[in-house]
Order: structure tokens, then sequence, then C-alpha cells
């Protein structure tokens, strides 16, 4: 693979990841639910606003036991946008649910609430939207649709710890929501995961699902004086050392945040007349809607100009990269019956995002060259009226749509 002058992601490091490693082995207990793996819990609990939180070993692992929690059947519906990452998907295809794609808003590019009613049938199981790029989904709306018709919501909340919505934290509507730990997202420990459990009466089951179907933690609570199989489960508890590498991270947030605000806010500036000159959509973050500083996106007019952009880039050492292809239109999405025209703002969205360069010690002349080569940059697009009409579509969503 070619090396980047300027990578698209580097993880961090605050400091105390390898003492904390350090202390987790000196204190004789690597497995998991340990001491780094309950303060991680205490600090996860604290931010997304008070729900109990298991530490688990991904994402995807958290989103697989909300399935299972949900009892999701064969024959089942779930409701999720076509704009995201595969496992929100496959942790509800793995218990023999149909996924039923939603489409996404044009502004924030997250699940447009206003189509969601027409997708409920009486099969639907559950909802799961995204907070893509940590900009929250128009959670009011969601949340009274769903509980009109009685239907549990989960956050896929990789993108949106520490984000807001009207106030409140993401990742604190639904009746549960799953975090990422991976290497790409703010605060990582490489590969790691949370479950948040806003519904009280899920806990209980959720800690048996995670201990592979015994009630072991009850019995390290001292509640049962030996352990045993009670139910369906897996393996999702992470070792105590990969607790302590996020606890290091998770001490440290404000610092990361701080950083990734910055350069957030400096793309922003340094950017903003040359998008408008050359119909190039920023980021539209809602006035309701604190953002978690996950990623700094664009919208190109076309996808060859996206193409020829991230060209660009690269000659000069830096490497920005596009995003989710529309589940429905990847090979397995086609088997499951999707097919092109389903969800025509995530078709259009996934062939002209980019993603730039963002990370906690991406350096300030390192972004200032990122930004001086995009500002050299001039979409090619407008020698055709074909692709004018294209970037004037790009051009006409700058504002929030009204919600
Ligand atoms: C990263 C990501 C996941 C998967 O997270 P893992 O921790 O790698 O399993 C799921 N959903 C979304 C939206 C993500 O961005």
């Amino acid at each position: 693979m070619r090396d980047y002058r300027i990578p698209f992601n580097k993880p961090a490091l605050l400091g105390n990841e390898f003492s904390y490693i350090k202390e987790a082995i000196v204190r004789g207990k690597i497995s998991g639910d340990g001491h780094f793996t309950k303060l991680c819990q205490d600090l996860l609990r604290r931010e997304v606003g008070g729900g109990a939180v298991l530490l688990a070993t991904s994402c995807t692992h958290a989103l697989e036991m909300a399935a299972l929690l949900l009892e999701i059947q064969p024959g089942d519906e779930v409701i999720l946008p076509s704009f995201t990452f595969v496992s929100t998907a496959n942790a509800f295809l793995l218990r023999g649910a149909r996924p039923v794609f939603i489409d996404s808003r044009q502004d924030t590019l997250n699940a447009d609430e206003t189509q969601l009613e027409r997708l409920i049938t009486p099969k639907t199981k559950a909802i799961v939207v995204v907070h893509y790029a940590g900009v929250g989904c128009e959670m009011q709306h969601i949340m009274e649709i769903a509980s009109r018709h009685g239907i549990p919501v989960v956050e896929d909340n990789a993108h949106g710890l520490f984000g807001k919505y009207r106030g409140r934290p993401l990742g604190s509507f639904g009746a549960m929501a799953t975090q990422s730990f991976h290497e790409t997202k703010n605060i990582s420990c490489g590969e790691g995961g949370a479950l948040v459990l806003n519904d009280p009466a899920l806990l209980h089951r959720a800690e048996i699902l995670r201990e592979k179907g015994t009630n072991r933690s009850a019995f390290f609570r001292g509640q049962v004086d030996k352990y045993t199989w009670v139910d369906v489960g897996s393996s999702y508890v992470p070792s105590d050392c990969l607790a302590a590498f996020l606890c290091a991270q998770l001490q440290e947030a404000p610092t990361i945040q701080r950083a990734r605000r910055l350069i957030w806010d400096r793309y922003r500036a340094g950017l903003t007349d040359w998008a408008a000159e050359n119909g190039v959509r920023l980021p539209i973050i809602p006035a309701d809607c604190d953002q978690s500083y996950h990623m700094f996106y664009m919208l190109l007019p076309t996808l060859e100009d996206r193409q020829a952009l991230i060209d660009h880039l690269g000659r000069r050492g830096i490497l920005a990269v596009f995003h989710y292809v529309p589940l429905h239109l990847s090979p397995m999405g086609m088997k499951l019956g999707g097919k092109a025209g389903d969800c025509p703002v995530a078709e259009s969205i996934s062939d002209r995002l980019i993603r730039l360069p963002l990370y906690f010690d991406l350096s300030e002349q390192d972004q200032e060259q990122v930004i001086e080569a995009l500002r050299e940059f001039r979409p090619g697009g407008y020698t055709s009226l074909f692709n004018l009409h294209h970037a004037l579509a790009a051009e006409t969503v700058t504002q929030p749509v009204k919600r």
C-alpha cells in the first residue's frame, strides 16, 4: 500500500495507555470485568446519560446483543438506514430478520424520518438509527413514531459519543445504544465497543448473553453461590487490558474532543468560500445538534469530481477516502432484493462524499497543507450541461431541511 505523508486516520495516544495496561497485568486479572472495565463503564454511563453500560468486544457485537435482547426472529423486519456500516444490518440478519432500508436526509445524511412511518408493517420489530458523523438524527420525531407503534429503537451510536440532540446525549434515546472503540473512532482501544441499556428491564438478560449464557456476572457480585448455563449467549466481554487502554482515552476525552473540534472548525473556516464557489457542500449541523466532531466530509458535485479530488490529494501525499456504499446496492443487499433507485439520496451522497484526514494529533501545519491542496482543486464537472445540472442540484441544500 502507498505511504501517505498525511494519513486519513492515526490512533490517538494520550499518555497513560501503557501504564494502565501494565497496571491491569500487575493486578493479576486480565480477563474481563476487572478494575478498568468498571472504570470505563462508569465513565461511559456518565457521558451517555445514565443508562447501564456493558463494555463489549466491538460495536458489531453490541448490535448482536441488541438483536438477541429484542428477541428478533426469522421473518421479522428491522428498519435501518441504507447509508451505514454493514454491522448495523448484519446483527439483525444473523437472527433471520429482513433489513428494510430507509433513505437519507439531504442535510445531515441521517435516516429520513419523514419516510419512517410508511415502512412500518406488523412485522417491524425494531428501528435502528445511526447518528451519521455524530450529528443527531431527528430523535423527537423518530421516538414519537416508534412509541406510537410500540417499536423499540436502537441507536447505533458508533459516531456519536459526546454528541447531543436538543441538549440530551446521543445514545440516551433508544431502548439501547451501541458504541464503537475501533481504531477509527474518536475514543479507541483498537477493537472494542459497548452496549448502553436505557431500558433497565434489559440489563439482567444482557449480562447473561454477554457471559456465554451464564449468570457469572451475578456470581461475581455474590448474588448467587454458583454460576450455570441459564440462556443462549456468547462471549462479548473484552479483556481488562483493552479496557485499560480505553480508560486512558476516556479519562482524556475532553482533550481529544477539544483537538478534534479545533481541526473540524479549521476545515470549515478554510474551505467555506472555496466550497461555495465550486458547488461543494460542507457538513450541515442543525442548530439543535451538538456534534461529536467524528468526521469532516464534503459532497462533491459528481462521482468523477470526487475521484479526481481523491487522486489530486493522493499525489500530494494526503489520504482522503470515500465512505459507505449504500447497503441495498452492495452484493449482499442486492441478494436481499435491493435495487438502484430504492434510496436515491443515499445513492447520490455515497457517490459524491469524501472524508478528510481528522485525527487527534493532526498538526496545524499538516492541516494547512490539506486545505491548500483542496483550494487548488476545481471540480472539473462544469464542462458539460449534464454535470452542471448535478452541480446545481448539489448546491441546493445549504440549510438544514425544515424539521
Ligand atoms: C465503526 C462502526 C460500526 C462497527 O464498529 P466495530 O466496533 O468495528 O464493530 C458499526 N456501525 C457504525 C455506524 C460504525 O461506524
